[in-house]
Parts: C-alpha cells; sequence; structure tokens
C-alpha cells in the first residue's frame, strides 16, 4: 500500500528509544502555532512510497537498531494516513522490529485503534494541558487529546510524553503541574521537555504564512531545568533529553 511520505531519517536519536528509522509522513491538520515542519502539512504533499518499501529498507538497518531501537512513524500526524500506517507497522513487526507512533492524538477512531495495536511505544505530544491554552496553539479541539489519553488509560499503552516550553504557553510551575496530573492513570515511560525553537521559522516564511511567535526566544537553561524538576517529581526515573 501507497502513502505520502515528508522524508525518512535513518539512524534517529531522538524518536524514541535507541537508533531508530524515522519516517516522516506527509499531511496534519493540527496548525501548531509553533510548528517547525509546516511544509508536512498539506496531505497531497510528499513522495508516494510503498510500506513494503519501507519495510525492506529497514531490514537493511536492523543491525544498528540493536535491543532498543527500530522505527518510529511520525510526521506531520500519522494517522492522517491510519491504512497506511496500520500496514506499514504490521510489516514491521512481522520482520521483528520495534515499533513507535508519534502522535499529536488528534484521530483516534476504529482504525486508528487498529494501528495502534502494531505500535509498541505511543509518542504523544500533548501540546498544553488546559483547553483553553491548548485551542491558542492548536486549530483543534482540547477533547481530542483527552479522548486519546483516555484511551491510552484504557489500554495501558506504554506512552512517551512529548511537550514543547514556550516561554508564557508552557513554562510555567503551573501549566507543568497541570500536566502531571493530566497523565495520571496513563502508562507514562519518559517524559520529554523539549525547548521551543527557532529553527522552522524560515519555512512559514518560504510558505508566505504569519509566524505568531515572532520575536519569542527559546526558553532558557533554568527553565528547562525548574520544570524537569517538577517532572522528576512524579516520575522520578525520567531522564532528560540526551
Ligand atoms: S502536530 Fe506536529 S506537524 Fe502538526 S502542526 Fe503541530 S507541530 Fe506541526
Amino acid at each position: 500500500m501507497q502513502g505520502r511520505i515528508h522524508s525518512i531519517e535513518t539512524l534517529a536519536a531522538v524518536d524514541g528509544p535507541g537508533l531508530r528509522m524515522a519516517i516522516f509522513l506527509q499531511g496534519c491538520p493540527q496548525r501548531c502555532i509553533y510548528c517547525h515542519n509546516p511544509d508536512t502539512w498539506n496531505p497531497t504533499g510528499g513522495e508516494l512510497m510503498d510500506s513494503e518499501e519501507i519495510v525492506k529498507k529497514a531490514i537493511r538497518y536492523k543491525p544498528y537498531f540493536k535491543n532498543i531501537g527500530g522505527v518510529t512513524v511520525s510526521g506531520g500526524e500519522p494517522f492522517m494516513q491510519t491504512e497506511f500506517v496500520t500496514e506499514l507497522l504490521k510489516g514491521l513487526k512481522r520482520e521483528n522490529i520495534h515499533t513507535a507512533v508519534d502522535t499529536s492524538g488528534y484521530y483516534l477512531n476504529d482504525s486508528v485503534k487498529k494501528a495502534l495495536e502494531y505500535a509498541d511505544l505511543v509518542l504523544l505530544d500533548v501540546k498544553h494541558a488546559e483547553a483553553e491554552k491548548f485551542s491558542e496553539i492548536t486549530k483543534a479541539e482540547y477533547e481530542r487529546i483527552s479522548k486519546f489519553l483516555e484511551y491510552m488509560r484504557e489500554t495501558g499503552k506504554s506512552v512517551w510524553i512529548r511537550q514543547v516550553i514556550v516561554p508564557d504557553y508552557t513554562d510555567g510551575d503551573e501549566q507543568m503541574e497541570k500536566l502531571m496530573e493530566l497523565l495520571k492513570g496513563v502508562n507514562v515511560e519518559r517524559v520529554d521537555l523539549l525547548p521551543y525553537h527557532t529553527l522552522g521559522v524560515d519555512k512559514w516564511k518560504e510558505l508566505k504564512m504569519p509566524y505568531a511567535l515572532e520575536g519569542v526566544k527559546p526558553p532558557d537553561n533554568d527553565t528547562m531545568k525548574r520544570l524537569n524538576k517538577i517532572v522528576k517529581q512524579y516520575y522520578p526515573q525520567n531522564r532528560e533529553n540526551d
């Protein structure tokens, strides 16, 4: 089955455990104000590739994955192409390759649930724990992320939480405490706080789209340390990004 691929990174070290092949799928409905890959948004862009072609590529990299690495299907929002993701994950599991899906939790229906059965790990980008701020950051309804988290609670799926730390949005102690509250009952293996960065700003300019966070600077080290300390109170084993 064919899917629209934005890009493939071989041997990435930041998209899940170990060394991984990261497949970035085309298409995303979230429209986050800090998105550093707005060129993934258009669902008709990218290059058509067959799921088996990607599985074959992953097999070649298997020696590098060792015991903990594998393949991460990311985006964009991968579940904009759920059928393709299911085929891809199924093929990877057939070859005994560890699978992760990096999602924003935007979609949750029977097909997504089916696809998730073939994912060993979910990387979930929560955006914001409060409804009001959530819809300032994205074009999605908060209900979507709360439903997705509820499903994670029900299934006990292993989850790595990711949250981008954006000054004035997610960098307060109170916001971090709210996020920790929201995660209660979810099988959280790790919480990654990712400092907001401006590397994608030029892409917004190229696409002639106004950038809402113009002039906003990345959070400083002290802020990141302070927030990671709160996370450690809830998840003492949590490792800061490496
Ligand atoms: S969910 Fe990810 S790809 Fe989609 S707009 Fe947000 S940051 Fe960009």
